[in-house]
Parts: C-alpha cells; structure tokens; sequence
C-alpha cells in the first residue's frame, strides 16, 4: 500500500526493475548523508499477529450521495477500496455537506471505521449533536486491520467503470485529506508521521519467488484506475541512494517519505476527538434500511464499509482480501521497506510485514477471512534475506 510515487516504484518494481522505476522518478543520485539503519529483526517467532480484511472497493468508486427513506436523508459514504484511511477526511467532508444542507440539529452516522468517525467529527464540527451507531468500534473495524500509509488511489475505482468526473472527486478528496491528515503530525503518540521508505532491488539469490505471481487465468483482469499524477507536487518522489551506505544486500536502492498512520493511535485519538465533543456511541447491528429510517434522527451518514452490500443491498460492492503480519514493535527501525512483493512499515502499534506479490488484484473478490500463517511467513522470511550479514 504505497502513495503515488511510492505506487510507482512498487508497480516498477513488480513489472520491470528498481532501475527503470527509479529513472523515471528521480534525475541523479542523493548523495546526503544516509542515516544508520538499524535492521529489522526479521523472525517468524516475532510474528504477533496476522489480521485479514476485505476491502469494500467499488468499480465506479466510493458511494457518496444522497437517498430519501421516508422523511430520513441518508447521505451514503462507503466503498473506499484499498484507499480509506487516506480519503476519509476528504470523502467525508463531502458527505457532511451534504447531510448539513438540511441544518439538522443532530445527525446520526452508522459505521464507526475510518469513515464513520471523521464523518461524525465533521458533523459535530458543522454544529450537529451526533450519535454513532454501529456493530463494532473502531479497534473491532477494517479500518483497525489496514496496513496504515497514505495511499489515496489504491484500489479506488476500475478503469473502465469510474463514475464521469470521479477523477476532479477524487482529487478534491485526496488533497483535503491531506490537509486533514497533517494536523494530527506532532501529537503525543505520534498518530500520523512521516518516515523513509527504501525501494531495494536484486542482491539476494535464495528466493526463487516471481515478483508478480498472479496467475493467469480466463478471466479478464480488472484495471484499477490511477490518479496519482494530479496530486504529484503533494508527497516527495523517489530518489536513488547508495546501495552500499545501507545495509542492504541490493543492486540498487531508492529512498522516498511516506505518510504513515499509526492506527491503534490515530483511532484512539480520533475516538476521544468525538467522546470530548459529546458524541454518544450505540452499538447496533441493523438488518434493512427500515430500521434506520426509524431512528430519531432524520438525518443519517451511512459509513458501513463493506457492511453496506448487505445493508444496502449494494452488489456493486466487491472484496478485496488484504492480510497483514505484525512483527513486534522495534522503536530503532524508523524506516520502511518494499522489497520483492514485500512491504514493511514501522508502525509504532508492531511493524508491519505485507506481502503484495500479486499486485493490486491479489484478492480481488475473495471473501476468505481466515489468516493465512504460511504467507505472513514466507513475507517475513524474503524481508529477512535482504540484510548484509553482520548488518
Ligand atoms: C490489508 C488492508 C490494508 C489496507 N491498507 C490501507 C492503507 O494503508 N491506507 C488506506 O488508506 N487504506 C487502507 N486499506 C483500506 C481501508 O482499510 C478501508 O478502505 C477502510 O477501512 C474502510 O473504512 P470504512 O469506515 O468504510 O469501513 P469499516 O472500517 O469496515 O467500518 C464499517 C463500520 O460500519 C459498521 N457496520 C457495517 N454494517 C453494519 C450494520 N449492518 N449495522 C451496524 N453497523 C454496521 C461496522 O461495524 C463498522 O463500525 C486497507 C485495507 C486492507 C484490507
């Protein structure tokens, strides 16, 4: 899950080289100081958790209009593909305009991920008392299983099947996301932050893997669309380094910054945001939309994530699996990683192992939510491989 030029070296990466990646992304080598790069402790044994989840992608994009259920407004927010944490506050901004057109007094927002609590956060911020409903609180949510980078056009719509217009949508969202993302740098626990991330290529052997093993298969291929160009002057490019001022076992090696979000943090303080400003939390498990159209209030944003299929109705809404590995944390490693089909990001919440060897189609319509050990595993192993001896 990598932001726009960091997407680019990991596509590079799965399809042609680190070289070719980088050429295109950077004029001449950076040659300032290479920080010392503590390596990361890659063990099996250091696994402490593996987390799956689907991710509620739609072809033509994220949801974000309004429907009448009787005399309730419902302003839908769902769909968000691989990219949720990154559009929240920008998908979300738009479904509270919507939802404050009506100048309710109190709104309620069912969905208590990403989404549900920026909508809600927004909403107080507009002037409206607000209550979530929801199955399950943030930590229980998708949201709490996401890998945690900015990555605004990952998995967010299909190349032939994005709604007219979505792309100008899309970048309205992305760039007051960002806007939103930055208040939360420098904060105690550190919810959001900035670090290195190294793009290696080549150097070890061992490991006969393909970069790309998806398949083949009689089935076209969906095409995710890209939107990273338009927002380009938002997030620094990749940069050649030396291979040999790293410890890193590689025949070249290319450095960027990458937006991290540290999610056990980032949730807990966008949850306290929301209880400090009188927001009210129901747990709730709705059935049909009938019951919600009862609820007291009449206006409601519906943030359910891949909830909402069944909710809804909505069967333009497909899973997308993801799984990621924690490692336990190690404080010295400030760095992150995309080495063959592999990332890693220091998460102050563990650091994370997720293997991305199939592209963004791995799991596409896959709704299998068990953990799979054996390739948490494998990606720990490959991660191991790329450190010198002695490093
Ligand atoms: C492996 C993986 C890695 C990811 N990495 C990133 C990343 O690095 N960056 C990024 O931006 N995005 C990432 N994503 C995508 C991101 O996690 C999702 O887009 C986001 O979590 C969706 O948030 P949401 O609030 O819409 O849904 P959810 O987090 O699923 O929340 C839905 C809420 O609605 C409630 N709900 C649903 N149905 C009902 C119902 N019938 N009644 C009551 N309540 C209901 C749920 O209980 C929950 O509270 C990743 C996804 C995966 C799977």
């Amino acid at each position: 899950m990598l932001d726009q030029t960091a997407r680019m070296g990991r596509r590079g990466l799965l399809q042609t080289s680190l070289a070719a990646a980088l050429a295109g992304c950077a004029t001449k080598p950076d040659s300032s100081f290479e920080p010392a790069l503590a390596p990361i402790r890659a063990r099996t044994d250091r696994i402490f958790d593996i987390a799956v989840c689907l991710r509620p992608f739609r072809p033509a994009g994220p949801r974000v209009e309004t429907e009448r259920l009787g005399d309730t407004l419902v302003v839908h927010n769902y769909g968000h593909g691989g990219s949720g944490w990154s559009l929240s506050w920008g998908s979300s901004a738009r479904a509270v305009r919507l939802a404050m057109q009506a100048s309710p007094a109190e709104v309620a927002v069912i969905g208590c991920g990403a989404l549900g609590l920026t909508s809600a956060i927004l909403a107080q911020r507009a002037g409206a008392r607000v209550t979530i409903h929801a199955r399950e609180q943030l930590p229980e949510t998708t949201s709490a299983r996401a890998t945690g980078e900015w990555t605004p056009d990952s998995r967010i719509a299909l190349v032939n099947a994005a709604a007219p217009g979505f792309g100008t949508v899309w970048e309205e969202m992305a760039r007051t996301s960002f806007k939103r993302h930055r208040d939360y740098l420098g904060l105690p626990g550190t919810p959001v932050e900035w670090i290195d991330q190294y793009s290696v290529s080549g150097g070890s052997s061992s490991s006969s893997r393909s970069e790309d093993s998806s398949t083949t298969s009689a089935t076209p291929a969906p095409v995710f669309a890209s939107y990273a160009r338009s927002i380009r002057d938002l997030t620094p490019r990749w940069s050649p380094v030396p291979a040999d001022a790293t410890p890193f076992k590689a025949t070249a090696v290319g450095r960027s910054e990458i937006m991290v979000f540290n999610i056990a943090d980032y949730g807990h303080t966008l949850l306290n945001d929301f209880f400090i400003a009188g927001g009210q939390f129901r747990r709730a498990d709705f059935r049909a939309p009938a019951q919600i159209a009862a609820l007291r209030q009449k206006v409601v944003i519906n943030c359910t994530g891949y909830g909402a299929r069944a909710l809804w109705r909505d069967e333009t809404l497909v899973p997308v699996r993801g799984q990621i590995a924690r490692l336990i944390p190690q404080p010295e490693v400030r760095y992150g990683l995309v080495y063959r089909g592999v990332l890693t990001v220091p998460r102050r919440d563990g650091l994370v192992v997720q293997s991305f060897a199939g592209g963004e189609r791995q799991g596409y319509d896959d709704t299998n939510e068990a953990p799979d050990r054996a390739e948490a595993e494998q990606a720990v192993r490959t991660i191991a491989e790329v450190f010198r001896a002695g490093a």
